[in-house]
This record gives structure tokens, sequence and C-alpha cells, in this order.
């Protein structure tokens, strides 16, 4: 039997392998576990455009083309945004799996011989990255720089630690140990409601309440799994699983930012005509699938894992994420294996922003189109204009800029001003001034006092 299924799957990568194009960037286009005379190919239209063509040879089975894109590396595709198109230039449905955006799979029926491939622009256009050089000032004329420091409260890197499939283990096990250690914790929720036919339970429709306490805390944030983790069929389901799950979000965070993170889930087909992106926008919603340190017990080596993923991500100064399922013994990850992680990351947290993941991801955003350009200055004085871009009613984490001041300033004496005449004293540390500034444009000043 397995030697069987060798040959077979043999068999199938060599049909997908006769598909491949140099000249296609990476992507490879097969027919999807098919053997037979039916032949598929693919030419390159334009920079993330393809035209996938079938030759069916006589079959009449039901085919599926598979299109995967290349993930990473100079080629990477902008998977969020693919669609599919027939040569009517009808959208058609694409299954994909939750967390593998990036692989298409087309059913295709026999009227059907060819179809485009194709990233469409965002219809909400990105913002522009800024360069590192547009967030420094270096002023000449007083001595001062200004800087929008990398990470909040200056730390070096930023950490979130997620947990998966809004399990009762995270009311009785994950919080109480997070609040312990003083950690803020993304919980990615399936909010369901139970579903008719369905023997699945949906642990935060039962226990909704605790929820609901949790969340009036305030220390903690939720986080899109999907209504069901079920994955959808269509785009009105699709709608539905996405939508209805982050409404019951947002109930729950009342008055606060709609932004949050989206994950639709390990183990899940979706189908649906439209791109990601549409759903991430009409939700607003960030696609927060990939790069992830998984820790269950299961994979093995869990806290040495942690301990090295943290120590690289210190060392570039970058966002270090990892998630959990269940907490406690027998489960996902054992309460020793969690406690011991959140150990190392304490040893370190002088240095790491533990924060959520709509939190960071809001501040990497912001922080990344922003832009500071000096007004004017003397020897007492800078006035400087920030930009921001980014839409303030979503993108709310403050951003922290940091000065230093010219030799022979007293920087415990500095004051900042806004342009509405309001004036607040930074924080003072290592040498520097910080301080925060709500995520909109403005013109500050700093005076710098004799
Ligand atoms: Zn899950």
């Amino acid at each position: 039997m397995i030697l069987i299924r060798r040959i077979l799957l043999g068999l199938f990568s060599i049909v997908g392998v006769h598909a491949q194009s140099p000249d296609l960037g990476g992507v490879k286009v097969s027919l999807d576990r098919y053997q037979g005379p039916a032949k598929v190919s693919a030419v390159s239209l334009d920079k993330f455009k393809l035209r996938v063509q079938v030759e069916r040879m006589g079959e009449s089975q039901p085919l599926s083309v598979r299109v995967e894109l290349p993930k990473s590396g100079r080629n990477v595709w902008p998977a969020n945004d693919v669609e599919v198109r027939d040569e009517t230039g009808t959208a058609m449905l694409v299954r994909r799996s939750g967390i593998e955006w990036e692989n298409l799979t087309v059913p295709i029926n026999e009227k059907v011989s060819a179809f485009i491939v194709q990233a469409m622009e965002p219809s909400v256009p990105l913002p522009r990255i800024t360069s590192d050089k547009e967030r420094v000032i270096q002023d000449a004329t007083s001595g001062a720089q200004v800087r929008i420091a990398n990470w909040p409260q200056g730390r070096t890197a930023a950490l979130s630690i997620r947990f998966d499939d809004s399990h009762p283990t995270h009311l009785s096990k994950a919080i109480p140990i997070l609040h312990e250690y003083g950690f803020k914790g993304t919980f990615m929720v399936n909010p369901g409601p139970k579903e008719p036919g369905s023997r699945q339970n949906y642990s935060f429709e039962t226990q909704h309440t605790e929820w609901e306490a949790v969340m009036k805390q305030g220390d903690m944030e939720l986080a899109n799994h999907s209504a069901h983790h079920r994955g959808a069929k269509g785009d009105e389901d699709m709608e539905r699983e996405i939508g209805s799950a982050a409404e019951a979000i947002w109930k729950l965070t009342p008055g606060k930012s709609k932004l949050t993170a989206l994950n639709l889930g390990g183990g899940t087909l979706w189908e649906t005509t439209r791109t990601l992106r549409y759903y991430l926008d009409k939700y607003h919603q960030f696609d927060a699938s990939s790069g992830s340190l998984g820790m269950d017990d299961s994979y093995g080596g869990r806290v040495e894992a942690f301990r090295k993923a943290l120590q690289t991500h210190l060392e570039r100064g970058l966002w270090c994420r990892a998630h959990y399922h269940y907490i406690g013994e027998g489960l996902s990850s054992s309460e020793a294996n969690f406690r011991a992680a959140l150990d190392i990351a304490k040893e370190h947290q002088d240095k790491l922003w533990i924060a959520g993941m709509a939190d960071i991801h809001k501040y990497q955003t912001e922080r990344s189109c922003a832009k500071l350009t000096l007004v004017r200055s003397d020897t007492k004085s800078l006035t400087f204009q920030l930009d921001c871009v980014t839409d303030a009613t979503l993108y709310d984490q403050p951003l922290t800029l940091e000065v230093t001041l010219p030799e022979g300033h007293d920087a415990q004496r500095a004051v900042i001003q806004t342009e509405a005449g309001k004036s607040f004293v930074p924080q003072f540390a290592n040498g520097f001034l910080r301080f925060e500034l709500i995520p909109k444009s403005g013109v500050y000043t700093i005076a710098f006092m004799p």
C-alpha cells in the first residue's frame, strides 16, 4: 500500500514538474491529484499575471488545476491580492487552505479551457513605505537628533503570545498565568454560534460571560480565527465566517479600534471568487497567518526553540510571534513548558515589548509610513512636523519619539509643545528624551531650556 502511494505520489510530482517553466517566475502549475491524458500549461502575461491553458485530450472527468505561487524570495507574489478569471472575465471559485493563501486550486468544468491568474491592485492603496532617513531629523543648527523609535518604550524587539481556538484552558490557565507574569496575550477565537447539525461545541459562545469579563479588564487582545474553524464554501459563507466573527469581537471591545488580526486556521479549506484583501479591507482585519512559532509540545524541544527564536528576533530588532493551543497536563502544551517559555520572555523583559498582535501590527505599520520633517530650529528649540498616513481610528497605537540633545543641555528640563500650545514633559532615559505622540500628522516643538 505504501509502495503504491509512493509510486502515485511520484507520478503526481512528475505531472507537476512538466508544467513548470522557468519563465513563470517560480510559479508551479499542475493538474491536482490527476493521472491521465489531460495536460496543463501556462504562460506569463505580465508581472503577477499568467494564463493557464488546459488541454483535455479527451478527458471527461472533472479537473482541478493547482497553482503554487512563490511564497518568498525575489519573485514573491502578493498572494492576498490574487484572483482567477475565466476568458469571459468572470471571477472563478478558487479553493485555498486557510493558512496557505499562495496555493490555489481551481476546479474547472468542460467549458473552461483557459483562465487568468492575476494579482489585483488593492482598492484601498497600500501606503508608501518611508525610508529610515525620513524617520530621523539630524539638525546641525540645534545639534539635536529626533527619531521615531523602532519600538515603544525603548524596547529592542516585540513579542506576541497567541492562543488559538478559544479553548476553555485559555480562561482557566493561560489568562491567570499571563496575569502572574504581567504579559498580554492574543486570543484567536471562534465565536460560533453552534450550527445546526454540527456536533462541534463553541466554548467562546458557552463561556461568553467569562470572555466579556476578560475584555472589560482590557489587558488581553482578541483576534479572528473565523466563526467556526471549518472553512467556507462560496463568497457568502466566507463573508459570514469572517464578518460575523469580526462583529462578535467588536461587540466585546466597544469604542475601540476595529483593526483585528485574522488567521483562518490550519486544516481548513476556503472557496471564494474574491481576493483575501477584499475581506481584510471590508472587516478591518490584517493577515496574521504566517511567521509564528508553533508551541505545541508534540513538535518537540519547544522551550529551546522559543529561546532561540527570541534571541534571533532580539538581535535583529524584529517581531517574534509564538502560538499555543490548549494549556495543561496532557494537552497541547503542558503548564510547565508554558511557564518555562514565559520565564525566558521575563529574562528579556527590559528589551521586549510584549503586546497584542494588533498593537504590534499597528505600531509597525504606522512607523513604516511615517515621516519627520524639520520646520525650524535654533540653539534653544527645534520644531518638527510628524506626517502619518494611517487611519487614526484604526491605527491608534501611540508612536514613540526619541530626542538626543546637543551636549551641554539639561535634558531633564526639556518640554514638548503641541501646535495648539499644550505642553508636556518627556521621559528622560539613557541620555535622551522619550515621549509618545498620537499617530496623526502634527507639528511639535521641543524647547531645550537654558
Ligand atoms: Zn485553529
